[in-house]
Protein backbone atom coordinates (compact mmCIF):
# COMPACT_ATOMS: atom_id res chain seq x y z
CA UNK A 1 0.00 0.00 0.00
CA UNK A 2 1.51 3.42 -1.26
CA UNK A 3 -0.78 5.59 0.87
CA UNK A 4 -4.78 6.79 0.48
CA UNK A 5 -3.99 7.82 -2.96
CA UNK A 6 -3.62 4.61 -4.89
CA UNK A 7 -2.71 1.37 -3.83
CA UNK A 8 -2.80 -2.61 -5.35
CA UNK A 9 -4.79 -5.23 -4.18
CA UNK A 10 -3.60 -8.59 -5.88
CA UNK A 11 -3.22 -7.29 -9.36
CA UNK A 12 -6.11 -4.44 -9.23
CA UNK A 13 -4.82 -1.00 -9.29
CA UNK A 14 -7.02 1.23 -6.96
CA UNK A 15 -6.89 5.33 -8.06
CA UNK A 16 -8.48 7.97 -6.31
CA UNK A 17 -10.82 9.03 -9.11
CA UNK A 18 -10.86 13.15 -8.26
CA UNK A 19 -6.96 12.91 -8.47
CA UNK A 20 -5.84 15.43 -10.67
CA UNK A 21 -5.04 13.14 -14.07
CA UNK A 22 -1.26 13.38 -14.93
CA UNK A 23 -1.30 13.15 -10.93
CA UNK A 24 -3.36 9.75 -11.48
CA UNK A 25 -1.65 8.53 -14.74
CA UNK A 26 1.54 8.78 -12.75
CA UNK A 27 -0.20 6.38 -9.69
CA UNK A 28 -1.33 3.94 -12.08
CA UNK A 29 1.94 3.57 -13.58
CA UNK A 30 3.99 3.37 -10.56
CA UNK A 31 1.95 0.79 -9.02
CA UNK A 32 1.31 -0.75 -12.47
CA UNK A 33 5.42 -0.89 -12.32
CA UNK A 34 5.34 -3.18 -8.44
CA UNK A 35 2.85 -5.33 -10.69
CA UNK A 36 5.42 -6.19 -13.65
CA UNK A 37 8.49 -5.83 -11.12
CA UNK A 38 6.62 -8.61 -8.87
CA UNK A 39 7.48 -6.30 -5.61
CA UNK A 40 3.69 -7.72 -4.51
CA UNK A 41 5.19 -10.93 -3.70
CA UNK A 42 7.28 -9.42 -0.78
CA UNK A 43 5.55 -8.20 2.30
CA UNK A 44 7.37 -4.63 2.64
CA UNK A 45 8.00 -2.36 -0.52
CA UNK A 46 11.52 -1.08 0.20
CA UNK A 47 12.94 2.40 -0.61
CA UNK A 48 14.64 0.39 -2.99
CA UNK A 49 12.09 -1.56 -4.74
CA UNK A 50 10.19 2.56 -4.85
CA UNK A 51 13.42 3.68 -6.71
CA UNK A 52 12.97 0.81 -9.06
CA UNK A 53 9.13 1.35 -9.62
CA UNK A 54 9.48 5.13 -9.85
CA UNK A 55 12.31 4.72 -13.35
CA UNK A 56 10.07 2.12 -14.92
CA UNK A 57 7.32 4.39 -14.38
CA UNK A 58 8.78 7.27 -16.42
CA UNK A 59 9.42 4.83 -19.00
CA UNK A 60 6.17 3.56 -19.00
CA UNK A 61 4.89 7.22 -19.54
CA UNK A 62 8.00 8.64 -21.90
CA UNK A 63 9.30 5.39 -23.95
CA UNK A 64 13.11 5.82 -23.91
CA UNK A 65 13.68 5.38 -27.84
CA UNK A 66 10.61 8.34 -28.69
CA UNK A 67 11.65 10.58 -25.64
CA UNK A 68 15.28 10.53 -26.22
CA UNK A 69 14.48 11.39 -30.03
CA UNK A 70 12.10 14.10 -29.29
CA UNK A 71 14.56 15.46 -26.83
CA UNK A 72 16.81 16.02 -29.54
CA UNK A 73 14.11 18.68 -31.22
CA UNK A 74 12.13 19.94 -28.86
CA UNK A 75 12.42 22.05 -25.78
CA UNK A 76 11.27 21.27 -22.12
CA UNK A 77 7.35 23.13 -22.98
CA UNK A 78 6.78 21.45 -26.81
CA UNK A 79 7.78 17.75 -24.62
CA UNK A 80 5.11 18.74 -22.11
CA UNK A 81 2.52 19.68 -24.57
CA UNK A 82 3.16 16.33 -27.22
CA UNK A 83 3.75 14.11 -23.51
CA UNK A 84 0.25 16.28 -22.08
CA UNK A 85 -0.42 12.92 -20.19
CA UNK A 86 2.88 13.45 -17.77
CA UNK A 87 3.02 16.40 -15.50
CA UNK A 88 5.65 18.59 -15.79
CA UNK A 89 7.78 16.80 -12.85
CA UNK A 90 7.73 13.52 -14.64
CA UNK A 91 8.94 15.73 -17.51
CA UNK A 92 11.84 17.65 -16.58
CA UNK A 93 12.99 14.80 -14.05
CA UNK A 94 13.39 12.84 -17.04
CA UNK A 95 14.87 15.43 -18.68
CA UNK A 96 17.41 15.89 -15.84
CA UNK A 97 18.26 11.55 -15.76
CA UNK A 98 18.92 11.70 -19.64
CA UNK A 99 20.98 15.04 -19.99
CA UNK A 100 22.42 14.95 -16.96
CA UNK A 101 20.86 18.01 -15.21
CA UNK A 102 19.40 19.16 -11.77
CA UNK A 103 16.31 19.84 -11.41
CA UNK A 104 15.38 21.91 -8.43
CA UNK A 105 11.13 22.04 -7.30
CA UNK A 106 9.72 24.79 -5.05
CA UNK A 107 5.99 24.57 -3.91
CA UNK A 108 4.64 27.76 -2.58
CA UNK A 109 8.18 29.98 -2.25
CA UNK A 110 9.89 26.23 -0.41
CA UNK A 111 12.37 24.14 -1.87
CA UNK A 112 10.58 20.87 -2.07
CA UNK A 113 13.17 18.60 -4.07
CA UNK A 114 16.80 19.00 -5.88
CA UNK A 115 17.81 15.86 -7.56
CA UNK A 116 20.70 15.56 -9.50
CA UNK A 117 21.31 11.67 -11.80
CA UNK A 118 24.22 9.58 -10.01
CA UNK A 119 26.85 10.50 -13.15
CA UNK A 120 26.40 14.35 -12.10
CA UNK A 121 27.25 16.10 -8.84
CA UNK A 122 25.69 19.56 -7.59
CA UNK A 123 25.50 21.29 -3.97
CA UNK A 124 22.57 20.26 -2.14
CA UNK A 125 21.07 24.06 -1.79
CA UNK A 126 20.38 26.39 -5.37
CA UNK A 127 23.23 28.65 -5.85
CA UNK A 128 22.47 32.27 -5.64
CA UNK A 129 22.21 32.58 -9.31
CA UNK A 130 19.50 29.49 -9.43
CA UNK A 131 17.63 30.97 -5.97
CA UNK A 132 17.62 34.79 -7.95
CA UNK A 133 16.03 33.02 -11.03
CA UNK A 134 13.29 30.77 -9.32
CA UNK A 135 12.45 34.18 -6.88
CA UNK A 136 12.45 35.71 -10.95
CA UNK A 137 10.23 32.80 -12.62
CA UNK A 138 7.46 32.95 -9.12
CA UNK A 139 7.61 36.88 -9.85
CA UNK A 140 6.85 36.75 -13.89
CA UNK A 141 4.66 33.73 -13.37
CA UNK A 142 5.71 32.57 -16.25
CA UNK A 143 8.61 30.72 -18.08
CA UNK A 144 12.75 32.28 -17.83
CA UNK A 145 15.57 30.77 -18.99
CA UNK A 146 19.04 32.58 -18.29
CA UNK A 147 22.87 31.30 -18.70
CA UNK A 148 25.18 32.45 -16.25
CA UNK A 149 29.18 33.44 -16.44
CA UNK A 150 31.74 31.73 -14.46
CA UNK A 151 34.19 28.88 -13.73
CA UNK A 152 31.25 26.36 -15.34
CA UNK A 153 28.56 28.65 -16.81
CA UNK A 154 25.39 27.27 -16.49
CA UNK A 155 21.99 27.31 -18.34
CA UNK A 156 19.11 27.44 -16.20
CA UNK A 157 15.46 27.05 -17.56
CA UNK A 158 12.89 27.86 -14.69
CA UNK A 159 8.93 26.92 -15.32
CA UNK A 160 6.02 28.47 -13.69
CA UNK A 161 3.29 25.90 -12.93
CA UNK A 162 0.16 26.95 -11.28
CA UNK A 163 -2.22 23.61 -12.25
CA UNK A 164 -4.82 25.47 -9.81
CA UNK A 165 -4.13 22.48 -7.13
CA UNK A 166 -3.43 25.09 -4.56
CA UNK A 167 0.19 24.98 -4.98
CA UNK A 168 2.04 27.30 -7.32
CA UNK A 169 5.27 25.46 -8.13
CA UNK A 170 8.52 26.49 -10.07
CA UNK A 171 10.97 23.18 -11.59
CA UNK A 172 14.24 24.50 -12.40
CA UNK A 173 16.57 22.87 -14.40
CA UNK A 174 20.54 23.61 -14.09
CA UNK A 175 22.85 22.27 -17.06
CA UNK A 176 26.50 22.83 -16.80
CA UNK A 177 27.64 24.27 -20.18
CA UNK A 178 30.45 21.76 -19.98
CA UNK A 179 29.25 18.43 -19.36
CA UNK A 180 31.38 16.89 -16.89
CA UNK A 181 30.46 12.93 -16.50
ZN1 LIG B 1 5.31 2.36 -4.64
Amino acid sequence: MDGPESYVIDRTIVLDIDLYPPRRNWLFCHELAHILLDHQKDNSINPEMEREADALASKLMLPQDEFRQDMKQLEIPALREKYSHASWQVITRRWADERPAVLTIYDNHRMTGRYAPQNLTCPPKPSPPETQLIRDCYEARQHINRQTSGEIPLILQAFFVDDDMGVERVLLITEPMVEYY
